[in-house]
Formats: structure tokens, sequence, C-alpha cells
């Protein structure tokens, strides 16, 4: 999972950044409105966390224009204390969620999980395929009710799966969705880290399509 951090501060945005990682998000971090449009134009995030008050291009106005070009990304925007008007242009704007500054990290990891479960069409907190059940909150997965260890891309590339079940990624696409800008991305690391989840699952969890990407088959009768 990707997310966009947009924030002008930078002890703040630091923190949120640092934050984010630590859940096991790949992030990006802009630090005025006109990078953030750039950036939310051509990346896949999955989730956006959206100061309001920002240099070049105001939150508000970077919000109206990715819903004007109706983009269905969660996004939730992060206000100041005294502004009940700001929160409420947002929300009308089509923010999803608002945090007031200041906020609690674990609380911002909690609202973006809730976020990007109901962008997914998924209401349940945790997902469930052919017995590999995963828990974004707890960063857990279980197969056939035993705890399975699994490092932070691996867990961040079998949670991209499980939300696309039935649809075929490329590894470009999945590369996309674990890496931030700047991280260094080995040339096979996509390939390395299917390999491990099916040694660490099973090998038919994940099936290859030639020259496509990958696919995790739908439980049957979902
Ligand atoms: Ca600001």
């Amino acid at each position: 999972m990707r997310i966009l951090v947009i924030e002008d501060d930078t002890l703040l945005g630091d923190a949120i950044q640092a934050g984010l990682k630590q859940s096991g998000y790949a992030v990006d971090w802009m630090k005025d409105g006109v990078s953030a449009e750039q950036a939310l134009a051509t990346e896949p995030y999955a989730a956006v966390v959206l100061d309001l008050g920002l240099p070049r291009l105001s939150g508000l106005e970077v919000l109206r224009r990715l819903r004007r070009r109706n983009a269905p990304l969660p996004v939730l925007i992060l206000t100041a204390m005294d502004t009940v008007d700001d929160r409420i242009k947002g929300l009308d704007a089509g923010a999803d969620d608002y945090l007031i500054k200041p906020f609690d990290m674990g609380e911002l990891a909690a609202r973006l999980r809730a976020l990007i479960r109901r962008a997914s069409g998924k209401s349940e907190p945790f997902l469930e395929i052919a017995g590999v059940r995963l828990d974004p909150a707890a960063h857990r997965v279980l197969y056939r009710d035993r705890p399975v260890e699994l490092s932070a891309k691996e867990f961040a590339l079998l949670h991209a799966l499980m939300l696309n079940a039935g649809k075929v990624l490329s590894r470009a696409q999945l590369e996309e969705q674990l890496y931030a800008w700047g991280d260094e991305i080995e040339s096979n690391a996509v390939e390395v880290h299917i390999h491990h989840l099916r040694r660490k699952l099973f090998p038919e969890l994940i099936e290859t399509i030639r020259g496509v990407g990958y696919l995790m088959p739908r439980d049957k009768g979902n």
C-alpha cells in the first residue's frame, strides 16, 4: 500500500511519514499543493493524508481537482483545532475523513486502514481467502489458524493481492504499490517476495499469468 502525505510542516510531515512506514506503508511526502497534484496524477496511491494549509496550491483546491477527475481515492484531511469551517469545506469538497491537529499516530493509521478497507468495498476488518486470513490492524497473517511470519514487504504484497483478488496485477503495478519514490528496488524484488509467500503459505495461492503478472484467485462462491 502506498500513501501520499501532503504536509508543509516539516516536523509533522516527518513524524507522519515515519509512523506510516512503521505501519508497513510505502510513503511519498509532498510539501506543497502543486507537487502533490503532480504525484496524484501519476502514482497509484491507496490513500492520501492532506493538510489544508499548503503553499502554492491549497489543500482544498488539491482535493477539488482530484474529485473533479472522479478519482475515488480515499482522502483524510488534517485541520487545525479552531477551523470548523475548513473541516466542513473539506468534507463538502470530497474528503472522506478528518483529524484535528495534534493527533495520535495510532489513530491516523487506524483511520487510514478503515478508509482503505471501505474503498475496496470490504466491511470486515480482515481479509480471508483460501484459509489465509490477513489482519491489517494487527499486521498479522494466519494460515489455517496458525500464525505465519512475513516481512513488511511480503505482508504489503499479500495485502495488495488479497484486496485485488480475482484481478491480475502486473509486476510494475505491484512495485508501484510497494515502493515509494527513492526506495531502492531490486530488479526481481516482486518475484522474490512472491516466491517467499508461496513457500510460507502454499504454492497455488498466487498464480503467475505468464507475460502479464500475478493473480490471487477469489474463493469459490465469493
Ligand atoms: Ca500547513
